[in-house]
């Protein structure tokens, strides 16, 4: 029931409408008795700076960021956290009653939270990672995995120097590399990442000789229309274990929630489920 208290968060992007973020969000609060909402506001237009900076003084709680307004996201933010400084980009921004706006980024938690849930015996600072595409998911990710102790990033990209931009700014543990030098970093790869659109449906498929790897090497597609990608698909055919997008999704959502809701949301509700019904659906 919508009350005089009800706390309000939502999320923005262009497309949004499709968006899983108000099915976790709703449940979660359904299920932890919290007078709150959590809806979409689609922008068909360029407004995202009149949108969020309207909601400066805390009356909505809270936004998460989706694509293509991250970057703009931080740059109207007043404060940020760190991993969103670094990852360049901000999927939440939370409106304190002071009229500021802290920025952060919780899709590299996202990330992390994946591995934990669906390959945990895969450990961070065991070996090298690579992550494939040099948007600002890859930045995200990379970023995150730097932070976690992650002793070499390889960006594997298309385009060179959006992979050597990242290297730049992320340290000299991670490396760039084009597209056909994919196989030198795959062959002693503990994880491999796909931050590339190639796999969304409808989109073209990502050729990369994931055979290169060893057996142990854990892959991730960040993609979750289709859930399992042809480049999930490939890798499942070798064997290895595979971490799908929608368990980061739900992973990014977690500390989401604690930002606009101040708790924790439950765990004992299946939100995978609902998630899946509503992809199917
Ligand atoms: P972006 O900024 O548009 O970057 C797209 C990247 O994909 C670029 O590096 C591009 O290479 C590469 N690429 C596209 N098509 C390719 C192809 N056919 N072969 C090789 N490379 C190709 O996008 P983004 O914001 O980083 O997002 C990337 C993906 O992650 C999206 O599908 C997004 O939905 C997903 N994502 C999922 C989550 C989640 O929670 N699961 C969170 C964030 C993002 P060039 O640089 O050469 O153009």
């Amino acid at each position: 029931m919508i009350t005089g208290k009800t706390v309000v968060a939502g999320v923005t992007g262009r497309p949004v409408t499709h968006s899983l973020s108000p099915i976790l969000h709703n449940a979660w609060l359904a299920a932890a008795g919290i007078d709150g909402v959590y809806v979409a506001f689609p922008l068909e237009g360029d407004g995202f700076e009149a949108l969020a900076g309207g909601l400066r003084g805390g009356v909505v709680r809270g936004l998460n960021v989706t694509l293509p307004f991250k970057e703009r996201a931080l740059a109207l933010a007043d404060d940020a956290t760190d991993i969103a400084r670094l990852s360049g980009a901000a999927n939440v921004l939370v409106f304190g009653a002071d009229g500021r706006i802290l920025a952060d980024n919780t899709d590299g938690a996202g990330l992390l939270w994946a591995f934990r849930s669906q390959a945990p015996d895969w450990n961070v600072a065991s070996g090298p990672a690579v992550v494939l595409g040099a948007g600002g998911a890859a930045r995200g990710a990379v970023a995150a995995l730097v932070a976690a102790g992650a002793p070499r990033v390889s960006v594997v990209n298309r385009t060179l120097a959006r992979a050597e931009a990242i290297a730049d700014a992320l340290g000299d543990r991670v490396v760039a590399l084009p597209l056909d030098r994919a196989r030198d970093a795959l062959s002693d790869a503990t994880a491999v990442i796909n931050a590339t659109s190639a796999g969304l449906s409808g989109q073209g498929k990502l050729d990369v000789p994931l055979e290169a790897t060893p057996a142990a090497t854990v892959v991730m597609d960040m993609v979750y229309k289709p859930l399992e990608t042809p480049f999930l698909a490939q890798a499942r055919a070798l064997g290895r274990t595979t971490v799908d997008g929608l368990e980061m999704l739900i992973g990014q959502a977690v500390p989401s929630f604690e930002h606009f809701f101040g708790q924790r949301p439950p765990t004992d509700l299946d939100v995978r489920g609902l998630a899946l019904k509503a992809l199917k659906s």
